[in-house]
């Protein structure tokens, strides 16, 4: 953002010293460029880089709601020409340009010329987006998957040893899920796990995160949550899952989960929480099911019967 600032600032002063377009883009080697990136940001840094060497602007603002990207560069103006990016069919976001003058027919052919150069990188870029997220993603359930959950965790980990802020995590398991199978098949068991993952995102606070440990079994990362919290938020989960009616035609799946939680120790690695929230899950399935334990109440116990 600030390369291209710079730039904004920059402009003004080479559009004074008269230096022909057409001479500059010769230079610009702008295709190139935009071929060495894959990244949507730095395509489009590169891109309005080289633009504002050509057609002067003082802001440029790109929308793409659908993938959630807006950036911002320099201060809005009044006089504003926009694009809105489509290759064979497929919207790519809106390009926007304003500025104080208002931009002339062969300024906005000259923005035309150099807008046939980005679509092409520019979808890639988006596309290789989407694989990467994609990467990251349960087909089936939607969750996050186990990928995600090791990089995720991880961070929260150091970022919650750095900031010596509070950390737990859930992690829970349906119960006789194989019974669920068997009696009502698969294609309802598999609707039972993405039905579990609607409910559960549902009944979890926006900063939760949500993935699929494998097989039926879930870790919840809650940030800046204390052991208590966990204990709260687990509960809920386990109450809504209970009462939740999983319809299969027109009988109800009974469906209920037993959950284990943990709350970040001192130096505590990413590894060693979800192995102890792993144990309270084990716990609460000797326990009968259906129940929520904690790893705290487990070591407290451990203590007391020493
Ligand atoms: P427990 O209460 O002890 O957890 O019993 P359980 O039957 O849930 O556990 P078990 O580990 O014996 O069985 C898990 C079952 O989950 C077996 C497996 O076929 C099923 N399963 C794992 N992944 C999927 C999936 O993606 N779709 C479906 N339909 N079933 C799955
Ligand atoms: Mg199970
Ligand atoms: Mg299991």
């Amino acid at each position: 953002m600030d390369n291209i600032d710079q730039y904004i600032n920059a402009a003004a002063t080479r559009e004074q010293l008269g230096i022909a377009p057409a001479e500059l883009q010769q230079t610009l080697k702008l295709a190139g460029l935009l071929q060495t990136s894959l990244e949507i940001e730095s395509v489009l840094n590169f891109f309005l880089q080289s633009v504002q060497q050509i057609v002067t602007f003082d802001a440029a603002q790109y929308n793409f709601e659908e993938e959630n990207l807006k950036l911002k560069y320099g201060k809005t103006q009044r006089h504003r020409c926009s694009y809105r990016l489509r290759l064979a069919g497929e919207f790519l976001g809106e390009l926007i340009f304003t500025r104080r003058r208002r931009f002339s027919e062969q300024e906005m052919e000259y923005l035309e010329n150099l807008m046939g150069q980005l679509i092409y990188p520019l979808r890639n870029a988006v596309w290789y987006q989407r694989a990467l997220q994609a990467a990251k993603i349960d087909p089936l359930t939607g969750a996050n998957n186990r990928a995600a959950l090791k990089e995720t965790i991880e961070r929260e980990v150091e970022l919650s040893h750095r900031h010596k802020t509070a950390l737990s995590i859930i992690m829970f398991d349906l119960d006789h899920f194989k019974h669920i199978n068997d009696n009502y098949g698969h294609i309802t068991g598999d609707e039972v796990l993405r039905e579990c993952v609607h409910v559960c995102n549902h009944a979890l606070r926006s900063t939760d995160m949500l993935f699929r440990f494998g097989g039926e079994e879930f870790v919840v990362i809650l940030p800046g949550e204390n052991a208590n919290g966990a204990i709260i938020a687990a509960e809920r989960l386990r109450a809504v899952i209970e009462k939740h009616a999983f319809h299969n035609n027109q009988s109800t799946v009974p469906v209920t989960i037993s959950v284990g939680t943990a709350s970040l120790t001192l130096r505590e690695s990413a590894q060693a929480l979800i192995e102890r929230a792993d144990k309270a899950l084990y716990s609460a399935k000797n326990a009968g099911r259906n129940l929520v334990k904690s790893a705290e109440e487990l070591s407290n116990a451990t203590v007391v019967n020493a």
